[in-house]
């Protein structure tokens, strides 16, 4: 019989897998707990598990873990892990310190198959959705390498992949990243950043998870969209806006939409005035975020006056709007600049 990896079991999941063994239900409970929240390698150091306990879950079970190929660290302090996974695929987190925080950004696929025209990671297409273990892998991994006192703070689903479209596998490594036995991470502090998958954010909104939700927009039109983010044929601004109105917020959050300014193509005054009123009574705020070039990219990062003027005319209109600096420029882990391949020019 195939080991099954801890890893990748939720509690319940656990609690029954306990059962199957013929353990008692609440050993699923304390398995989860050094799974996840201690963060255990070895059934081995379960210490509070008889030996036969542990001697029997060595012969049906095992704890998967990610292998860290590569950490590139940027001038600005945000570091790049490559991360190889059980298939040889390679995967990339990147975390990002700033004053009071620490937010890893974590991928969900390898590669995407979403296709936005102005992103690295999309290039190559979808190769495969990752694992719930893999998802959590990455947290836990970089959790563990890092000093005891400045534990990871947040969490942004914003890496490679489009995690709506692997929505069991994310909404369960969600669940057991909150989970107070777990890594705790609170669902205030997890944002899940989407293309736009309709019935994924609908599916959402109606789940118990209750994280923030981002949404890439990058266009001001369905002309203009369709030609940057091949999703919105599918589901075009109307349908999109119509989903975020409808996703619950609980008190005190907000949406967030992401807006990358790509120069001549979505940076204009008029395209600022045309979000202003796509967006108007929704509870948002909005990141822009300038293009980050890249080798080959064929857009441009449009100049600081035509970014600051973008950012003027939406707080005119009472929006709350930032201008996201760009972390990991230097080394290619900024926005949209995530991919998985190895040999990248910046990684010979
Ligand atoms: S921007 Fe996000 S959804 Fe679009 S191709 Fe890149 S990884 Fe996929």
């Amino acid at each position: 019989m195939k080991k099954r990896d801890l890893r990748n079991l939720g509690l319940a999941e656990l609690e029954e897998f306990a059962l199957e063994l013929g353990l008692q239900r609440y050993r699923g409970r304390q398995l989860f707990h050094w799974v996840y929240g201690k963060c255990v390698d070895s059934l081995e150091m379960m210490t509070d598990l008889s030996k036969e306990s542990r001697e029997l879950l060595s012969e049906n079970a095992c704890i998967s873990s990610l292998l860290e190929i590569r950490t590139q660290v940027s001038s600005d302090g945000t570091k790049k892990i490559l991360f190889k996974l059980e298939d040889s695929h390679t995967v990339e987190s990147v975390l990002i310190p700033d004053e009071d925080r620490l937010t890893l950004c974590i991928s969900t696929q390898v590669g995407c198959g979403m296709g936005c025209t102005f992103c690295l990671t999309g290039k190559d297409g979808l190769v495969r959705n990752m694992k719930s273990s893999e998802i959590v892998n990455q947290v836990l991994l970089v959790q563990k390498g890092l000093q005891a006192r400045r534990g990871i703070t947040n969490i942004v689903i914003m890496g490679m992949g489009e995690p709506l479209s692997n929505y069991n596998n994310v909404t369960k490594a969600i669940e057991i990243l909150k989970h107070p036995l777990g890594p705790a991470i609170g669902a205030r502090r997890i944002t899940l950043s989407t293309a736009g998958l309709v019935p994924g954010i609908k599916k959402l909104g109606e789940c118990s998870l209750n994280i923030n939700l981002a949404i890439s927009l990058n266009a001001s039109t369905d002309e203009q969209r369709n030609l940057i983010m091949p999703i919105n044929e599918k589901y075009p601004l109307k349908n999109l806006l119509d989903a975020c109105r409808k996703f619950p917020l609980r008190k005190g959050r907000m949406l967030s939409f992401e807006y990358v300014l790509l120069e001549g193509v979505n940076d204009s005054p008029d395209d600022a005035r045309r979000v202003s009123k796509l967006l108007k009574g929704l509870h948002c705020k909005i990141n822009l975020i300038p293009f980050n070039e890249f080798p080959g990219s064929t857009y441009k990062r449009p100049s600081d006056g035509a970014v600051f003027k973008f950012q003027e005319i939406l707080t005119d209109h009472n929006y709350s709007v930032f201008i996201r600096k760009s972390r990991g420029r230097d080394i290619l882990a900024a926005c949209g600049q995530l991919r998985e391949k190895i040999n990248l020019p910046f990684e010979q």
